[in-house]
């Protein structure tokens, strides 16, 4: 359902993304663990096409900026980015009119009640609590019932029975069929959730492994995150080759490649991508700035590049 292909994303001199190589099938739900400043995000982000990047990115198949890619993809960004002025209602209407959804009204009232949010729909996106909107931006990537869904450290925020909603629903979506990715720094969120976890840290993919051969490992997950990202009880190199052992779970053509050499691209500008990126497949994942008074990383920056426009912010072309 995805694949990436070695994808590598700098930030001026910082790579953020060193090569990576990623397949998700679809019915699976694969868990992106690293500590902050591993890339997460920044893959993410590449994957639904809103930065420039070196490598390929499939959906589904198809090349993954366009707009039929974009279709089958569902992105719950990190930080919620939502118009101030649109009310929780229209959010989930703009959101099924970019997406030409039809008969979507009762999924609509079924994610608004699961996410309590049924009782809010006539409030605007500035009047919500930090947590609503997370709600709120949870139920946008899920409306056009995504065959792809990523998700960007989703439990941030969430009270703990919108986390209970959310786990039951990833499931249920990832058994029907859905590919998931979920990006995460806290391992305890998303402990009894994964089937597969990819961890990365300093831009590469340091192991890659399903719950099952980490249980015949004998290692925990946690004992596992910690090894790679502190070093080994063992007392070998902390983020080396040996983690080779945890790939378990590469596409055979992939051979367990951990990466080359950081590549210093061009200078990239601040990428913005926080604004309003639920990506509506039509307007080419882009949607401008709110009306007024938008979040300060507004739309300056590194703009999706699904409509190709020339960016506003110094982005260069990685
Ligand atoms: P994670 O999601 O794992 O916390 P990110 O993808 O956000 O990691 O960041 C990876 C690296 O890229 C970090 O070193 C971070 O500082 C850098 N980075 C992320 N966004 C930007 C940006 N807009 N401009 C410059 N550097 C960035």
């Amino acid at each position: 359902m995805l694949q990436i292909r070695d994808v590598s994303k700098s930030y001026r001199k910082t790579v953020a993304v060193n090569h990576v190589n990623l397949h998700l099938a679809p019915g699976s739900l694969t868990v992106l663990l690293g500590p902050n400043g591993a890339g997460k995000s920044t893959l993410l982000k590449s994957v639904v096409g809103f930065l420039r990047y070196q490598g390929e990115i499939f959906i589904g198949g198809l090349p993954n900026k366009g707009v039929d890619a974009k279709r089958l993809v569902g992105f719950v960004p990190e930080m919620p980015s939502l118009y101030p002025n649109l009310t929780v209602i229209e959010h989930m209407e703009l959101i099924a009119r970019a997406y030409k959804l039809t008969n979507y009204q009762e999924d609509c009232r079924q994610l608004l009640t699961l996410f309590e949010l049924d009782d809010k729909q006539k409030k605007f996106g500035d009047e919500l609590s930090k947590g609503m909107q997370q709600k709120l931006s949870i139920c946008l990537g899920l409306l056009p019932k995504p065959r792809l869904l990523l998700l960007d450290e989703p439990m941030v925020g969430l009270d703990p029975h919108a986390i209970k909603s959310l786990k039951e629903l990833l499931l249920q979506k990832r058994n029907e069929g859905c590919a998931i990715l979920i990006s995460t720094h806290i391992i305890d969120s998303i402990e009894q959730l994964w089937d597969r976890c990819v961890i990365m840290q300093t831009g590469q993919v340091r192991a890659d492994v399903t719950r099952e051969t980490l249980w015949q490992s004998g290692q925990t997950l946690e004992q596992l995150f910690f090894a790679i990202t502190e070093g080994s009880p063992e007392g070998g190199p902390s983020n080396g080759p040996q983690n080779g052992q945890f790939f378990n779970h590469m596409p055979p053509d992939m051979g367990g490649y951990m990466g080359g050499p950081p590549q210093g691209g061009p200078p990239n500008g601040p990428q913005n991508g926080q604004f309003f990126n639920h990506m509506p497949p039509d307007m080419g994942g882009y949607m401008g700035g709110p009306p007024q008074g938008g979040p300060p990383n507004g739309p300056q920056g590194e703009r999706p590049t699904g409509s190709e426009a020339p960016p506003a912010g110094g982005e260069g072309q990685a």
